[in-house]
């Protein structure tokens, strides 16, 4: 879950919240961090962890974040599966501990602003992101990609029966 920036108005609801009725009243009409899940990741340092992002982000419903403190996350927009029609918890009593320490005080509804510094929806954000991001590590990580990438196409798309002779130079061979 996203934990956004704790503002004094949201710090009071951490007080108000004694009770499980208090809690429902608070979260009245609300299903947003019951929506998703997201996992920490690794910050990209390598063409791997570029090309793994870019995994995540071609597939529907999947985005990357970056909080506040420069950790990364993949977000799953999915809804979980104990939420019920009325959008109450349908299993309140045993939901996971992660949602039981979640609270209003850092969710979206009760904060101004957005929990996340950078987010990405699809590959060509996060590839226009490093682009143009300050650290020229991660600029020149974009350009190594995009390198390997062409070069890897070239590869694929050469002739299954293209070779190259003893001194570099492409052959073509006939096939039986
Ligand atoms: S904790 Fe916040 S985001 Fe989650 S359901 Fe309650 S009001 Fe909505
Ligand atoms: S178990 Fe309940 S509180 Fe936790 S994500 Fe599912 S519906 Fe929300």
């Amino acid at each position: 879950m996203t934990v956004y920036p704790i503002t004094p108005k949201a710090e009071l609801l951490n007080q108000a919240r004694t009770n499980d009725e208090e809690n429902w009243a608070l979260c009245s009409g609300c299903t947003e961090c019951c929506e998703y899940i997201s996992l920490e990741i690794d910050r990209p340092t390598t063409l791997k962890d570029v090309d793994n992002i870019i995994w995540y982000l071609i597939h529907q419903n999947v985005w990357v974040w970056v909080d506040e403190e420069d950790k990364w996350y993949v977000q799953f927009n999915t809804r979980c599966k104990k939420l019920d029609e009325s959008g109450r918890c349908g299993w309140y009593a045993h939901r996971p501990k992660l949602c039981q320490d979640y609270k209003q005080a850092e969710c979206p509804r009760y904060n101004s602003g957005p929990a996340e510094k950078f987010l990405f929806k699809d590959e060509e954000q996060f590839m226009n992101w490093l682009a143009l991001a300050r650290s020229s590590k991660l600029r020149s990580l974009q350009q190594r990609y995009l390198v390997q990438r062409a070069r890897r196409w070239q590869r694929k798309s050469k002739k299954p029966n293209e070779r190259k002779d003893a001194n570099g130079r492409r052959t073509t061979t006939e096939k039986n």
